[in-house]
C-alpha cells in the first residue's frame, strides 16, 4: 500500500498531512500525485469526495516556494463556495512551509481582495469572474504563474465561464504546467484540454459504491412546507426500529424534535447547543433503544455508531454527497439492511445530483412499501457478442451511468431509442430513464448490462459519443 512518504513528499507536507490527520493516499492522489511532482499536465476525471483537492493541491504545494513573493500558483474554481473550500483546503496543506493562500471571489469588497495580493500571496485561488476582474486592474499578475489548475471544469462550462477561463490561462506562462479537473468530460473540456494543456496524463477514478451495499436509498420530493407532514408518513410507513432524522441546523433540529414530539412521537433531538450532560442522556436513551427516534445535526451525531439503526432520513438534503454518504453509513450496519429517505425540494435538484453522481446510482422515488432489488453488477463482455433481443422486463436491474445528458441535448427518448436499436432490448427491458444535466442513468436486467454496455459504448447520440458504465450493483 503506498503511503504519502512513497510518494516523494517532503517533510513539510508530510506534517501537514500528518496534521490534518490523513493517513494514506485516496486513488486519485496515488496517481495524480506522481506525474504532477514530475512537471506533467494532468486531465483528472473525478469528482467531489475523491480527495481531488489535495491531488492537486499537495504536489502545488511542494512547487511553491515561500521566499518568493509573487503569484506562483493559481487555483480556478466556478463557485464562491468551492473556492472557500479548496482555500481552506490549500492552507492547512501548506502551513509548514509557510506558504500564504489567497482567496478571491464575486460578492466580497475588492479591495480587501487586492491589498491581499499586493501583501504578496504565494497562491491564489479564485472565481473566474473575480479573477478576470483582478487581472483587468492589473491587482493580479500571472508573470510568475507556473501553476494552474481549474477545479470542476465541467461546471465553468456549465456556468458559461469558458471564454474567460481561456483568457485566464492565454493570459499565464505558456511554460505553466496546467491540471485540469473535471467529474465528466464533455466535448467542450475535451477541445479546451487539447488547446490548453500538454501532452497531458489522463487520471480518472470510478467512484467505487462508496455507501453500504445494504441500504436502500430512496428519495422523496417535496415542497419545504410539507416536509414535515411528509416526514411522518415516512416514519409512519416505514416502521423503523430506529431511525435517526437528520437536519443541516441546530434551530432546525430542535424544532422538528418539538414538532413530532407534539405529534405524540417519542423523539429525541442531539444538537450542539445541547449541555454535555443532556448530549449523554440522548445518547444514552438512544443507543438502548428506550428512544425509538433521534434527530439530530452532522456535528452532533458524530460518531454515532448504533448497529440498530434501521434508517436514515435525511429531511435536510445533506451539504455534500461526503455528507450523504457518511449519514447513511449509519445504517444497514453489519449484515443488516438499512433503508435511506433523502427529501428533496424543487431547488435541490442540484444537490441531489452531486449526490447521484457521487454514490453511482439514482435514488429510487418512495413510496410506501417499495423495494430497490440488489442487483449484480455485470462485467463487461467482450464487444463481438452477439445482439439477443430480450424481451423480459424482470430483474435483477443494473444501473448504467451514460456520459451524456441533458447539457448535450440528449433526451429520454434517445436514450431509450440507443439502447434499443443497438442492443436489441424492448421497452419492457429498460427502465428508470433519467437525463440529468451532464449525465443520465437507465437501468437494463442485469444479465444483460454487459452487453449493452458494449452495444452503446461509443455509439453517438445527437453528436455525443457515448461512454458507459454500471454503476450499481
Ligand atoms: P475533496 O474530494 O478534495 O473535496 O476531499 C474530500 C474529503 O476527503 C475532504 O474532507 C478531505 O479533507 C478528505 N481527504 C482528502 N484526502 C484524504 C486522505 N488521503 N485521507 C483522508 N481524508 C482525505
Amino acid at each position: 500500500m503506498t503511503s504519502f512518504a512513497d510518494l516523494g513528499l517532503s517533510a513539510p507536507i508530510l506534517r501537514a498531512l500528518e496534521d490534518v490527520g490523513y493517513e494514506q493516499p485516496s486513488p486519485i492522489q496515488e496517481q495524480a500525485i506522481p506525474p504532477l511532482l514530475k512537471g506533467h499536465d494532468i486531465i483528472g476525471q473525478a469528482q467531489t469526495g475523491s480527495g481531488k483537492t489535495a491531488a492537486f493541491g499537495i504536489p502545488l504545494m511542494e512547487y511553491v516556494d515561500p521566499e518568493i513573493r509573487e503569484t506562483q500558483a493559481l487555483v480556478l474554481t466556478p463557485t464562491r463556495e468551492l473556492c472557500i473550500q479548496v482555500t481552506q483546503a490549500l492552507r492547512t496543506y501548506g502551513a509548514r512551509k509557510g506558504i500564504d493562500v489567497v482567496a478571491v471571489f464575486g460578492g466580497a469588497p475588492i479591495r480587501t481582495q487586492q491589498a491581499q495580493l499586493r501583501a504578496g500571496g504565494h497562491v491564489v485561488v479564485g472565481t473566474v469572474g473575480r479573477v478576470m476582474d483582478l487581472l483587468s486592474r492589473a491587482s493580479l499578475v500571472l508573470h510568475s504563474c507556473r501553476y494552474v489548475v481549474l477545479d470542476e471544469a465541467d461546471e465553468m462550462l456549465d456556468l458559461g465561464f469558458i471564454e474567460d477561463v481561456e483568457k485566464i490561462l492565454a493570459s499565464s506562462p505558456s511554460s505553466r504546467q496546467t491540471a485540469l479537473f473535471s467529474a465528466t468530460m464533455p466535448p467542450p473540456i475535451r477541445a479546451l484540454a487539447e488547446r490548453y494543456l500538454y501532452d497531458p496524463v489522463t487520471v480518472k477514478v470510478v467512484t467505487q459504491t462508496l455507501t453500504v451495499d445494504t441500504v436502500e436509498q430512496f428519495r422523496v420530493e417535496v415542497a419545504a412546507s410539507d416536509k414535515a407532514v411528509k416526514l411522518a408518513e415516512v416514519l409512519a410507513q416505514e416502521r423503523p426500529t430506529q431511525a435517526i432524522v437528520f437536519v443541516r441546523t441546530k434551530i432546525r433540529c430542535d424544532q422538528l424534535g418539538r414538532l413530532l414530539k407534539d405529534k405524540g412521537m417519542n423523539v429525541r433531538a442531539l444538537h450542539g447547543d445541547l449541555s454535555q450532560g443532556q448530549r449523554d442522556g440522548v445518547m444514552l436513551a438512544f443507543k438502548g433503544g428506550r428512544v425509538p427516534i433521534l434527530v439530530a445535526t452532522d456535528v452532533a451525531a458524530r460518531g454515532l455508531d448504533i448497529s440498530t439503526v434501521t434508517h436514515v432520513v435525511n429531511f435536510d438534503v445533506p451539504a455534500s454527497p461526503d455528507v450523504y454518504v457518511h449519514r447513511i453509513g449509519r445504517t444497514g450496519r453489519v449484515g443488516r439492511s438499512g433503508r435511506a429517505v433523502t427529501f428533496v425540494e424543487s431547488r435541490q435538484q442540484r444537490e441531489l445530483e452531486a449526490i447521484e453522481q457521487h454514490i453511482g446510482m439514482a435514488l429510487t422515488p418512495w413510496a410506501p412499501g417499495v423495494r430497490v432489488e440488489p442487483a449484480p453488477v455485470t462485467e463487461r463482455p467482450r464487444r463481438h457478442d452477439k445482439p439477443k433481443i430480450t424481451r423480459t422486463g424482470e430483474g435483477p436491474w443494473t444501473t448504467l451511468l451514460v456520459s451524456a445528458g441533458r447539457a448535450d441535448g440528449l433526451e429520454p427518448a434517445d436514450l431509450v431509442h440507443a439502447v434499443s436499436s443497438q442492443a436489441g432490448l424492448d421497452g419492457e427491458a429498460i427502465r428508470d430513464v433519467r437525463v440529468l444535466e451532464r449525465f443520465s442513468f437507465v437501468s437494463v436486467p442485469a444479465r444483460e448490462a454487459g452487453r449493452v454496455i458494449s452495444a452503446v459504448e461509443g455509439h453517438e447520440v445527437a453528436g455525443a459519443r457515448l461512454a458507459v458504465e454500471a454503476v450499481q450493483a
